[in-house]
């Protein structure tokens, strides 16, 4: 699905997003273990080549985000970025942490466990932080959206006037915007939705669920402030 000129979404457990800068593209996240083929089919579908994939964007350690990475980066010369919290995990050097979840998060995260393979670790080749700058479109930073993970990011683009939220944001069964889901600090992750709350941006492709296509920035303000009073 293409969101914009330049910009698709690849659906699945884990949705993942491919960026055509001039003739290089970049993936933000890699869906489940499994999907490296469907992303490479994908890019080629559109008139890329394997070689052409010049970075892989890790939002987060979990594995409907980095199933695809280790695979991916044996058969592209993609650089991977992710934030510093999360690269333990990512790199297998520590274990997953569960979060202990609200009770109605609990049937969608024991269903998210069952269907959702681990992830193979793999390297990562540039530690991000908190308003590191991106090579992508005009421009990007990167956004610490901490509380979903420790290292969750987020990637915005001013000039595009995009944000690419990861977990920090997805949408419920009615498709309305919420806060993320399974955070492992809940109080934090509100932080971080208000963070990103006051962002500019139209376009906003979240964790999971359809992308906001329009006024993005407006909606995350209503749900944020929603999140505030209570
Ligand atoms: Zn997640
Ligand atoms: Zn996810």
């Amino acid at each position: 699905m293409e969101v914009i000129p330049g910009l698709w979404m690849i659906e699945g457990l884990g949705p993942c997003y491919l960026y055509r800068d001039a003739d290089t593209y970049t993936l933000i996240d890699t869906g489940i273990t499994g999907d490296a083929t469907r992303i490479l089919d994908h890019l080629t579908d559109i008139g890329g080549k394997p070689e052409q994939l010049k970075q892989i964007i890790l939002t987060h350690s979990h594995p409907d985000h980095t199933g695809g990475h280790a695979e991916l980066i044996e058969r592209t010369g993609a650089q991977v970025l992710a934030h510093e919290l999360d690269i333990p995990v990512i790199t297998g050097k520590e274990e997953i942490t569960i979060p202990d979840v609200p009770e109605e998060e609990r049937k969608f995260m024991e269903m998210a466990i069952e269907e959702t393979p681990l992830a193979k670790p793999a390297r990562v080749d540039r530690v991000l932080q908190d308003g590191d700058e991106i090579e992508l479109g005009s421009g990007a930073t990167a956004v610490h959206v901490p509380g979903h993970t420790p290292g969750s990011l987020a990637i915005f683009l001013p000039k595009e006037k995009l944000l690419f939220a990861g977990d920090a944001a997805e949408r419920d069964e009615e498709e309305k915007l919420i806060l993320g889901m399974f955070n492992l600090d809940r109080p934090l992750a509100i932080k971080s939705f208000r963070k990103l709350a006051e962002l500019d941006f139209d376009i906003a492709c979240i964790g999971h669920g359809k992308p906001l296509d329009k006024d993005a920035s407006l909606e995350f303000r209503r749900v944020a402030e929603k999140l505030a009073n209570g």
